[in-house]
């Protein structure tokens, strides 16, 4: 079944393995988005966006039921939230300004 990626909405590559199956989007330069499908279920998201320079990152573990938020690098420190909260995906600056909010009151 093909999915799509909520952001831009194109159809997302996937990547079969035996136990899950990885989807991404990678079509555009202002966002990254991939997630993790075991059967027709969600497990995980991760998903970047960028204003200008500023590169904000998000990981959301549904079977474990927590979210990270970062900035920068891959290896920066992120802000957990013991919550998957479901943003509106449809803008990209709708998505930099909600994760600027987590990171700002943490
Ligand atoms: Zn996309």
């Amino acid at each position: 079944m093909d999915r799509f990626c909520p952001i831009c909405n194109k159809k997302l590559t996937v990547q079969l393995m035996i136990q899950y199956n990885d989807y991404f989007c990678n079509a555009a330069k202002d966002h990254h988005f991939s997630e993790r499908v075991v059967g027709e279920e969600r497990k995980m998201v991760k998903f970047r966006v960028s204003s200008g320079k500023q590169r904000l990152y998000c990981k959301f573990d549904y079977g474990n039921g927590y979210s990270e938020i970062w900035e920068g690098a891959e290896n920066a420190n992120r802000v957990r939230v013991e919550q998957v909260f479901e943003p509106n995906y449809s803008s990209v600056e709708g998505l930099v300004s909600k994760l600027r909010t987590y990171l700002v009151f943490s």
